[in-house]
């Protein structure tokens, strides 16, 4: 299945909450769901209050389908994941959400140097940024503890990443990651915690869902 590049927002709307997906627009009144939180479609608002329960099935697919919009990871991309989760030591559901905390455009966001994910992956694609000291296009090459993630010394003069270095001083980054704000050079401390990672996802039905197939 190819990746979803119609208006982002619909998302949201579809699985019923904000997946924030559009970096700081999120956090204001023009955010789509807060004007519109019922699903896309024409009969999208009459279809809310008509919903009855919902079945295992369906809401086994929809945690997996909003992980996937969360990390912004194709459907192959995001089974395989699951089966390297599988055969990690450990709970798969959580091993799972490390694979996906662990992408090199996830770790670009939450070091704080993109506003969001899909940000994130196109500073990665357009080669922006550096892993372990060489050049990485590949969104989702997966760091491990240890590795140095930092701009490409070409790039660092560009608009965008003086005025980051700039006001870098309040963001918050999370402790299995550590960066300089003057070099912006960032080291993989650990790997996340469950309790590290701040994504509304019930994991447990994810793994039921790929239980069932
Ligand atoms: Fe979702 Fe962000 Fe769009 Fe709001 S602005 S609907 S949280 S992607």
């Amino acid at each position: 299945m190819a990746r979803y590049t119609g208006p982002v927002c619909k998302l949201c709307r579809r699985e019923g909450e904000k997946l924030f997906l559009k970096g700081s627009r999120c956090m204001t009144p023009k955010c789509s769901f807060e004007r519109r939180s019922y699903p896309p479609g024409e009969h999208g608002r009459d279809n809310q209050f008509r919903r009855g329960r919902a079945s295992d099935y369906l809401l086994q697919l929809r945690e997996k389908q909003k992980a996937r919009r969360i990390y912004g990871v194709y459907e192959r991309q995001f089974s395989e994941y699951f089966k390297k989760a599988g055969r990690r030591e450990g709970l798969t559901g959580v091993n799972l959400l490390v694979y996906l905390e662990s992408r090199l455009d996830n770790v670009i966001y939450r070091l704080g140097i993109a506003d969001s994910r899909a940000q994130a992956r196109q500073l990665v694609a357009h080669g922006h940024i550096m892993l372990n000291g060489r050049k990485t296009s590949s969104p989702s090459a997966i760091v491990g503890v240890g590795d140095t993630v930092s701009i490409r010394p070409e790039s660092m003069g560009r608009t965008y990443f003086k005025d980051l270095r700039q006001d870098f001083d309040d963001r918050q980054i999370p402790r299995w990651l550590s960066i300089s704000p003057d070099t912006l050079t960032a080291n993989v401390l650990q790997l996340p915690a469950r309790d590290d990672i701040d994504v509304s996802l019930n994991e447990q039905l994810i793994v039921e869902y790929y239980s069932r197939r």
